[in-house]
């Protein structure tokens, strides 16, 4: 059996979405930015899909930026708000540690300029606490990025109050929906948000395009200089078959939520019963304010690696928490902010279902991951010491 149990990395592009990227790629290949027919139905098209992400999200047409992805549109909302709060003297952006990493490296270039940054802890549930965020508030802050979703452990952020909470106080709100975006309701005028970030691959449209909600009045400046495309804010040609394929994904997928999420929440439910009865593990981040297809456990005595690739060989594609496949050893940032220590966190695993997965290849995963683990166990030296007691279990 061929489990793909790794959308939170990536996901299949959905068949309409394919169809409507080879068709717009065959027909509409007319730079937007030409005065001819050919342009101008280009033109007529991007401007279509513009308006139809915006319905979508509830904001208005003007505040959709089309981007490469998810990483630049959150690069470029924090690096927007930061230019202006330089410009006003306030240098403070408030974050969290659990952050992804398009979020936690442009912070921590700014961090290199001057900039106060301050990354929220989580709770062992793997969310932020308001009044954690209340209390980092002040005049000198410019901006809060607080993601949606938890790309590694699923955890849901209490978007709507933080945006509150800034509204009052007139800070700038970005939040990371790019899991979230096509997988939950999200309508930035319900979180209160003046930037969003959103990726169209990770809800089944195209790699290597995403699109950045900057409320109007929102400090909005160039990442990339050139033509006037993105009314002056994003230079480039648009790719245009990716963005029709991205909005073609948008609406499917929030078309199908309801029922989707429904599925989902049973199967992942499902899945963590069934990998509960692993002795010695345990789940990562809260039981029931996670994505519905988001499953996240450490297994102590084994190496995340390990397991992925013997998962591999059974046709599990899963992923890890853990850094140590990108050359480095340390593990996950996220895990370690939940608490887990080294050793534990290095025991992650990662399954991620989306629409295309079915019961029986969670009951599939049931029967084979638990075996996996008990095979890696057997041969660990670090398992031995735990069973015979010259080490103690954590979990
Ligand atoms: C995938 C992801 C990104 C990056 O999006 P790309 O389109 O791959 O650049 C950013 N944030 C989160 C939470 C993600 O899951």
């Amino acid at each position: 059996m061929n489990v793909y149990a790794d959308n939170a990395a990536t996901t299949k592009m959905r068949a309409d979405a394919l169809a409507a990227y080879v068709e717009t790629a065959e027909t509409l290949y007319g730079n937007p930015s030409s005065l001819h027919t050919a342009g101008q139905d280009a033109k007529t098209l991007l401007e279509d899909c513009r308006a139809r992400i915006a319905a979508v999200l509830g904001a208005k047409p003007k505040e959709i930026y089309f981007t490469s992805g998810g990483s630049e549109a959150d690069n470029q909302a924090i690096l927007s708000a930061a230019h202006l709060g330089k410009l006003r003297g306030k240098m403070k952006i408030v974050s969290t540690a659990i952050e992804h990493h398009a979020v936690l490296h442009t912070l921590n270039k700014l961090k290199k300029e001057g900039y106060e940054i301050v990354l929220l802890p989580v709770g062992s549930d793997g969310i932020v606490r308001l009044s954690d965020v209340e209390a980092a508030l002040d005049d000198n802050t410019c901006l809060v990025s607080v993601m949606f979703a938890n790309n590694e452990i699923g955890t849901l952020q209490p978007v709507e109050e933080i945006g509150k909470l800034c509204r009052e106080r007139k800070i700038l709100f970005h939040t990371d929906a790019v899991q979230a975006v096509g997988h939950t309701a999200v309508n930035v005028g319900t979180i209160g948000c003046d930037y969003l970030a959103l990726s169209a691959h990770k809800f089944g449209g195209p790699k290597g395009v995403g699109a950045l909600y900057a409320r109007t009045g929102a400090p909005l400046y160039s990442l990339i200089e050139g033509g006037a495309q993105e009314r002056g804010k994003r230079a480039g040609t648009e790719d245009l078959p990716a963005v029709r394929a991205m909005t073609v994904a948008l609406e499917g997928s929030v078309a199908a939520l309801p029922e989707t999420e429904k599925k989902l929440t049973a199967m992942r439910d499902r899945l963590i019963e069934g990998l509960e009865k692993v002795p010695h593990c345990a789940l990562n981040g809260d039981r029931t304010k996670r994505l519905a297809g988001n499953v996240s456990f450490c297994f102590e005595g084994i190496e995340g690696e390990s397991l992925l690739l013997l998962l591999d060989d059974r046709g599990i594609r899963a992923s890890s928490g853990s850094a140590c496949t990108s050359g480095s050893l340390d593990p996950s940032h996220v895990l370690l902010a939940i608490g887990r220590v080294h050793d534990v966190a290095h025991g992650s695993l990662r399954l991620t279902l989306g629409a295309d997965n079915t019961m029986e290849e969670v009951e599939y995963m049931i029967r084979e991951i638990p075996e996996v683990i008990a095979y890696l166990r057997n041969m660990s030296p670090v398992w031995r010491d735990l069973q015979e007691g010259r080490r103690t279990f954590i979990l």
